[in-house]
């Protein structure tokens, strides 16, 4: 009988089920042909009666990689830079992290690094298939990068003060064992380890639906995250809501007394789990409607080319077809194809040439952002949040 990964309960709740999710969304195509052939899986999601985790039981792990082109920096949006600042502030201050070693798996292009070793004048080691390459801009003295999967056995030498994985988690096929491989990486009993992932309560209880994607195969809420960090034998300094409640972060070493009976914090209910699949149709025949109306009565656009954007012009389908380009900040993702929906990612200043009526923006934490900008364009169209 299926049974939970995070707490070996045997009461799973059917959620819901989507085909035809592109497999790699943060994968930006070079062209609308390769774009528009992008593999597609399918989201069978359930949840734990007991630790309310969420996961898609339909997941193929040997149909994902993660090398090359994997682009899903969040780095250029000035609403994003002020939280990662803050963060690396205030790891800095509890782990008392000045002049320490960082690890991180998974950094990526390694921005978030760069930052904490240099506030705190820290040094850097990230592993990342898609980390820079030595003589990249983005390389420093301060920070080395190897551009590997990290495992201890491969890097034996390899130990942080700190040990960062942010938006890893969420994607491996085994998180008790990759949190016991993050865990034997911490220098010292007294080392931190610092995770985040998308905040899956959201997804499930406030209709976050657009965050669902094919990578994803954990929705962690604070209940589960928690009961996989105590059964770990690792103790939570803090587990909190951030960015906005999007993310799940936690602070976590190694505990003395882990007592996984004991574990506490939010999560969805039977109800919240049961209303889903009716909360998701409705949602989706509700933006195909406005889309067949807005685009009716002029040109409409998509700002932000991430993962929620994937999912939603793949969604609505097929009235999105009419929405004529995606905007995006970042210079890695312009020129480039959204998966499966095929529409062209654009940066900010062609949208003087495409002079949209709508704008449509994932993610309503960049709402200002996205106005101010418009408004250096001397543009003024309708600014409109998808996620209320
Ligand atoms: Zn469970």
């Amino acid at each position: 009988m299926e049974s939970c990964p995070i707490c070996s309960s045997q009461t799973i709740q059917g959620m819901a089920t989507i085909t035809g999710v592109p497999t790699h969304c943060n994968v930006l195509l070079e062209s609308q042909r390769e774009a528009l052939e992008s593999p597609t899986g399918t989201l069978e999601l359930v949840a734990c009666g007991d630790c309310g985790h969420v996961f898609n039981r339909a997941f193929d792990a040997r149909r994902m990689t993660y090398e090359g082109v994997y682009e899903n920096s969040l780095h250029w949006s000035p609403r994003f830079q002020d939280y990662a600042t803050r963060l690396a502030e205030r790891l800095i201050a509890d782990c008392d992290l000045r002049g320490k070693d960082v690890l991180e798996v998974g950094c990526g292009r390694g921005d978030f690094l760069q930052e904490i070793c240099k506030a705190g004048a820290n040094t850097g080691l990230g592993f990342d298939p898609s980390a820079p390459l030595a003589d990249d801009p983005g390389a420093t003295d301060r920070v080395t990068f190897v551009r590997d999967y990290f495992s201890p056995e491969s890097y034996p030498r390899s130990r942080g003060d700190l040990v960062i994985c942010q938006h890893v988690l969420e994607h491996v096929d085994d998180p008790a064992a990759f949190v016991d491989l993050l865990a034997d990486a911490l220098k010292t009993p007294r080392s931190c380890l610092y995770i985040e992932v998308p905040n899956g309560l959201v997804t499930v209880r406030h209709g976050a639906i657009w965050d669902l994607i094919y990578e994803h195969v954990w929705y962690f809420c604070e209940r589960s995250l928690r009961m996989l960090l105590a059964r770990r034998g690792l103790s939570t300094y803090w587990v909190e809501a951030t960015f906005g409640g999007q993310f799940l972060s936690a602070l976590v070493g190694p505990a003395e007394d882990a007592a996984p009976g004991l574990v506490r914090g939010e999560a969805p209910t039977r109800a919240d789990v049961a209303a889903f699949q009716g909360h998701l149709d409705r949602m989706i025949a509700s933006w195909r409607e406005s889309l067949e109306l807005a685009s009716a009565s002029g040109t409409v656009v998509v700002w932000g080319a991430g993962s929620k954007s994937v999912t939603f012009l793949n969604l609505t389908r097929p009235e999105s077809r009419s929405i004529r380009a995606v905007v995006d900040v970042n210079p890695h993702k312009q020129g480039k194809y959204i998966p499966e929906s095929g529409h062209e990612i654009v940066a900010p200043d062609q949208l003087q040439r495409l002079d949209p009526d709508v704008v449509l923006v994932m993610n309503p934490l960049y709402l200002d952002e996205v106005r101010r900008t418009l408004a250096d364009l001397d543009l003024h169209p309708q600014v409109r949040s998808v996620v209320s």
